[in-house]
């Protein structure tokens, strides 16, 4: 392993407290991660030194914001590999990404009798915008199925598909099962039809190697807070081509070119879609938390998590009452699991009382836990800066917990 964890976790000053008595371990990587010193001092930085609006150009803290806050426009457009800056949108998140597609390239190009492909691993945010969408237009949403482990079925996918499938947005890592879904071949399949695709990033933008040329997917987005970065700031990447065919998705300053009572004309990709004074603090923090992930390098990021959900799963094996749940071949490191006899909110607190955090319900996938007959799961994430000694802490705690169930 040539990460240095513990270099590392002296990046991140949360995690060096105790909660309930004992050592944090924090596990609810796939909800947020934690932020490291960097990202924290750019934070206050800027509000001590460049608060400023940006774009407008009137003095030198003006300029000094709005250059920072271009410079992380180009780090994101590095890190997921977009032919160019302009094709980098911010937005509030992954939630608000997936809403401006559905509201801009969906009003403009989706119609009745259109079909919109989604799969049951989907995230409620990669739900409601498309059936608030359908229900507008008339258009019909179809479900790709899953496998007990949690895969896509592909045979079913490839029947649900036909010249009818106007848009296709599937995760591109599963939040609740850790699933990596095949999405070149989806973005393949669908483009062969005529179709375009928009990958949920939130989960895998962190830990998994994204070129979006070489995907060739026709949006990406994902969340800032779940890549070591600020809240409040998410980012949508869609081809040149498809962004400026789309209307704009809120009205005000920044996104014009010309306003006058009786026409308003926009302005250029990527501010049409940025209208208003954004998260500027929170952009310019999030270059920092960017530089943190290349330096550290994505394969040595998916190496050290996947090396800890192969020992949590191998330490907890032969535990009596746990159940792991989503079992699929290619996973991100989710270790999702129930124990016979016991609700997941009650393991959660049995888990945080020894200073554990970890995620308890349906994750938001309500759908998905119902196709699996659960309520819910707990779900252990690992981010970069858990270790093995925590993973040992954290089986053993619920070696004790699923014992007063299962004897
Ligand atoms: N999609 C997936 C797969 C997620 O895991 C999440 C957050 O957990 C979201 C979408 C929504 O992200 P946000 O709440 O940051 O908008």
């Amino acid at each position: 392993m040539s990460i240095q964890v513990n270099a590392i976790r002296s990046l991140f000053p949360i995690l060096h407290q105790e909660v309930n008595g004992y050592p944090l371990i924090y596990f609810d990587n796939a909800a947020t991660t934690q932020k490291p010193q960097v990202v924290l001092d750019a934070l206050t930085q800027y509000y001590e030194k460049d608060n400023s609006n940006i774009h407008r150009g009137a003095h030198t803290l003006a300029d000094r914001a709005t250059h920072k806050y271009e410079e992380t426009r180009e780090s994101v457009r590095a890190l997921i590999g977009a032919r160019e800056s302009a094709e980098v949108i911010f937005t509030r998140g992954t939630t608000e990404s997936i809403n401006l597609v559905a509201k801009t390239f969906g009003s403009k190009f989706i119609q009745k009798g259109d079909e919109i492909l989604i799969s049951t691993l989907e995230h409620h945010s990669n739900i409601v915008p498309w059936q608030m969408l359908c229900e507008q237009t008339g258009a019909i949403l179809k479900v790709i199925p899953i496998t007990d482990a949690g895969e896509l079925v592909m045979e079913e996918f490839e029947k649900l598909l036909s010249s009818k499938t106007k848009l296709i947005s599937i995760v591109h890592a599963s939040n609740a099962l850790g699933t990596i879904n095949p999405a070149k071949k989806i973005i393949d399949a669908a483009h062969a039809v005529g179709a375009k695709v928009l990958l949920d990033g939130a989960q895998s933008a962190s830990h998994l190697e994204v070129d979006v040329q070489e995907l060739d997917c026709d949006f990406f987005v994902f969340s800032a807070h779940k890549l070591y970065g600020p809240t409040g700031l998410g980012v949508l990447y869609g081809k040149r081509e498809l962004l400026e065919a789309m209307p704009p998705f809120l009205g005000g300053g920044e996104m014009i070119r010309e306003v006058t009572f009786e026409k308003t004309t926009y302005n250029t990709i990527p501010f049409k879609f940025e209208a208003g004074t954004p998260s500027i603090a929170e952009v310019i923090a999030f270059k920092p938390a960017l530089d943190f992930i290349t330096s550290t390098g994505k394969t040595n990021i998916h190496l050290h998590e996947n090396d800890l959900l192969q020992y949590a799963a191998e330490l907890l094996q032969d535990v009596k009452g746990i159940i792991p749940v989503g079992t699929a071949a290619e996973k991100i490191a989710v270790y999702s699991f129930t124990i016979k006899g016991m609700h997941p909110f009650d393991v959660g607190q049995l888990l945080d009382a020894k200073g554990i955090a970890v995620r308890t319900g349906h994750h938001c996938t309500q759908p998905l836990m119902h196709r699996l007959g659960l309520e819910g799961t707990v779900r252990a994430s690992f981010a970069i800066y858990n270790t093995r000694a925590e993973v040992e802490v954290f089986a053993q705690a619920l070696a004790k917990i699923a014992s007063l169930k299962n004897k």
